[in-house]
């Protein structure tokens, strides 16, 4: 016979990782999914500061591996792939993970978000050769090299001020004048383009990446004046945002500006457009994005899957 899953968690970033140790807790015998990427987007950070209790600053992969530890002390069932699709069978799931599939009551959706790219002339000749969106995963090729960040946001200003303890040169390339980042690091930033080892270039949009074996620079433009310049650099760390990660999900459930709609049904504040199926997490939040609301998320969808399935 079928085995029949209580919930399927598909993610694992502080989201997916949190709802498995609260569903855990709670017997349901969750099954998680990590997908490819283990650890998610938070891997990609060189250190968190804002981690309750976390005082020593961990890397962000060590406070993930810390989360992995924590769930496989409850013996959480972990398989390692990408979920391909969901399909809703009367009051049940198919969770499609290459040629397998996966039967359950519930479906903990926690998959997060991935880095976006500008999109512009000569990008993609060069991404993943001169062109990234992990600083902390790619920095270390630009030792003592130029590069330059792209944008004006949190993960845009810690990756300038990470880059300019590496590299020789290090630009920072925002459209406007004003930062969208916490105001601690406004202060860091301007400190060090005080000593000279950051360079500001800002109301600017790059236009155009040139090179012709490897980058050599990126042509911006000035949205003020219209001014043209090109700065001379190795490596650029693009650091623009991120878009849900929805694909997978085709139709099945209701977006709001391309995130998962939640909140749906008052009595559980993680469920989405479909019964059954709960959110928890970046691919659910377009406003705070913020590891520690993920993993209360996470912990609040865990929850409502208890509370929905004893209902
Ligand atoms: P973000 O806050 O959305 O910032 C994206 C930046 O890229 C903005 O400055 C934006 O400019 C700029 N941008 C967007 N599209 C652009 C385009 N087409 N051309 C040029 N510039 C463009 O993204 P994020 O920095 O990755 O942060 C995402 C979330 O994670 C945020 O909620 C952030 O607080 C959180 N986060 C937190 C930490 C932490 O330690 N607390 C660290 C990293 C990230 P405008 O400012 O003009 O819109």
């Amino acid at each position: 016979m079928m085995e029949i899953r209580n919930v399927v968690i598909i993610g694992s970033g502080p989201a997916g990782y949190t709802a498995a140790l609260y569903a855990a807790r709670a017997n349901l015998h969750p099954l998680l999914i990590t997908g490819l990427n283990q650890g998610g987007q938070l891997t990609q950070s060189s250190c968190v500061e804002n981690w309750p209790g976390a005082v020593d600053f961990p890397s962000g992969l060590d406070l993930m591996d810390s989360l992995k530890a924590h769930v496989e002390k409850f013996s959480v069932e972990t398989v390692m792939a990408d979920v391909s699709s969901i399909k809703k069978d009367g009051d049940e799931f198919d969770v499609i993970c290459g040629s397998e599939s996966i039967r359950t009551k519930t479906v903990i959706v926690a998959t997060g978000s991935s880095a976006r790219y500008l999109g512009i002339s000569g990008e993609s000749r060069f991404i993943g050769s001169g062109i990234s969106a992990c600083a902390t995963c790619d920095g270390f090729f630009y030792r003592r090299k130029r590069v330059a960040v792209i944008g004006g946001g949190n993960t845009a200003v810690t990756d300038a001020l990470y880059l300019s303890n590496l590299a020789a040169e290090t630009h920072l390339i925002h459209r406007r004048d004003a930062f969208r980042c916490e105001k601690i690091l406004t202060d860091k930033l301007m400190k060090v383009v005080g000593e000279g080892k950051i360079i500001l270039h800002l109301d600017s949009v790059p236009v155009e990446f040139a090179g012709e074996e490897s980058l050599n620079g990126v042509k911006i433009s000035n949205v003020r004046t219209g001014s043209e310049e090109f700065v001379a650099v190795d490596g650029v760390f693009e650091a623009i945002g991120h878009t849900p990660n929805t694909g997978f999900l085709g139709d099945l459930v209701e977006l709001e500006h391309g995130y998962i709609k939640t909140g749906v049904d008052e009595n559980f504040s993680t469920s989405t457009s479909v019964p059954g199926i709960f959110a928890a997490g970046d691919v659910a939040d377009s406003k705070y994005q913020q590891a520690i609301v993920a993993a209360g998320r996470g912990c609040m969808a865990a929850l409502d899957v208890e509370h929905f399935l004893t209902v």
